[in-house]
């Protein structure tokens, strides 16, 4: 079953409104285990038509946002009942319903409402609480004289009216076109510490044998992680999730799409530990990521940015001696401004980095996008890891934490930390 999304509005096109509809309705979709074959964008007036002529040969249900309102430009009803050639009547409950959304605000309906109550025959009037603009499901039997089988949702353009409107009255109605969308189910893997290209290597193959099966398979790239997004029955998920964690397994963050510090914050909790940072090149992101998850409080109580050497060696008392010999971008330093930090913050881990955003002040030796990340904990041995982020300030910084991140995952969950 194929779904294709109109989103009307010439705002959209210019840029001023930006599409928050089409992603919310992507994600809805997807988590009713239907994909979104296509998206387009028309601006407010008759190409609406086309769209919609074009949209209802392709797919099996077309979902129509804006256009519903009073003005001129909004032709979204009259356009859908003429690629579908209905003709249209006054509903009344509907001019009821906006001569009572009027007087409830002590406001007199004007004549051009009355276009609102319009509703071609055979469709179904979805109701508006939030708005004036009701909504109009038309079955796809009604496109019959026209040779079309498509059915038709038109909604309103204001999210706050269209997402309570898609919840009620849409997604309950897909159901019922899809009986074996109850059987339908996707699973997000989130992958860290390997590249898109490198996962594909080790799990594309097989999985793509089982999409003959019925297993879809697609990736998204997010912000230092990946999206492995296996749709389809359940059973056949299920298998090809297994092959993942086969292959990968030591890699994958979550499987409930918790991003990693939600991972670690509820892997400190579980264990009853505490961890304590010390930044210098990311300035304070570590913290900042950590305590952007609900409940941190309880794991963490100590962030320390410390940009400047003497901030360094005042407060995790790193020798400056030590910064002198390897400079304070080196493994010597992250070592120490780790372990100061355990020292001076009390907690059972502390994640440190220091290196060069750039885009000043690399050196041959030590080129802009190195950096140096450790973690020294309580009861175990501290790691150090030079990686390599070269790329503006704000990536290498994402990059950074997630890697700072991934080790106290991984010594968290007794996994190696590779080199
Ligand atoms: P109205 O009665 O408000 O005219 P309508 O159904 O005709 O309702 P539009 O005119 O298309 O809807 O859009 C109204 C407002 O809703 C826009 O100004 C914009 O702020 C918001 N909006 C419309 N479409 C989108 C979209 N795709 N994503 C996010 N916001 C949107
Ligand atoms: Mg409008």
């Amino acid at each position: 079953m194929t779904i294709e999304l109109i989103n009307t509005g010439t705002e959209l096109l210019l840029g001023d409104t930006i599409n928050t509809n089409a992603a919310w309705i992507g994600q809805r979709m997807a988590a009713l285990g239907l994909n979104v074959a296509r998206q387009t964008i028309v601006p407010d007036g008759e190409v609406i038509k086309d769209a919609i002529a074009e949209g209802a040969r392709r797919a099996d249900v077309l979902l129509i946002t804006g256009g519903l309102g009073p003005t001129n430009d909004d032709v979204s009803r009259e356009s859908a009942s003429a690629v579908l050639g209905l003709t249209m009547h006054l509903d009344e409950s509907v001019v009821e319903h906006l001569l009572a959304y009027f007087a409830k605000r002590n406001k007199v309906m004007s004549d051009v409402n009355k276009r609102q109550a319009m509703v071609p025959e055979g469709a179904e009037v979805l109701d508006n609480p939030f708005g004036t603009a009701p909504g109009l499901y038309i079955p796809a039997a009604c496109g019959k004289g026209r040779g079309l089988n498509c059915a038709m949702f038109l909604l309103p353009g204001p999210p706050r009216e269209l997402k309570p409107m898609v919840e009620a009255h849409v997604e309950p109605r897909l159901k019922q076109l899809m009986p074996d969308l109850a059987n339908r189910f996707t699973l997000y893997q989130k992958v860290t510490g390997m590249g898109e290209s490198d996962i594909v290597v080790h799990i594309e193959k097989d999985l793509e044998a089982m999409a003959a099966g019925g297993l879809e398979l697609g990736y998204c790239l997010g912000r230092g992680d990946v999206d492995v997004r296996l749709s389809g029955q359940r059973d056949v998920v299920e298998a090809g999730a297994r092959l993942v964690r086969e292959r990968i397994g030591d890699f994958i963050v979550s499987e409930d799409r918790r991003i990693i510090e939600e991972v670690v914050v509820d892997q400190l909790k579980a264990a009853g530990q505490t961890i304590a940072t010390a930044e210098s090149c990311t300035g304070g992101e570590l913290a900042s990521r950590l305590t952007n998850v609900s409940g941190a409080s309880a794991v963490f109580g100590h962030g320390f940015v410390t940009y400047a050497n003497e901030a360094k060696a005042k407060h995790l008392g790193v020798d400056m001696a030590l910064i002198q010999a390897h400079g304070a971008v080196s493994e010597e330093v992250a070592r120490a401004m780790a372990e100061g930090c355990l020292q001076a913050s009390g907690a059972d881990h502390a994640l440190a980095c220091t290196g060069i955003a750039g885009p000043t002040g690399g050196t041959e030796e030590k080129p802009v996008g190195t950096v140096f990340v450790a973690l020294a904990s309580r009861k175990d041995c501290t790691e150090v890891r030079k990686l390599f982020f070269p790329g503006a300030r704000d990536r290498f910084k994402v990059l950074t934490t997630q890697a700072a991140l991934e080790m106290l995952r991984r010594r968290l969950a007794g996994l190696a930390i590779p080199g």
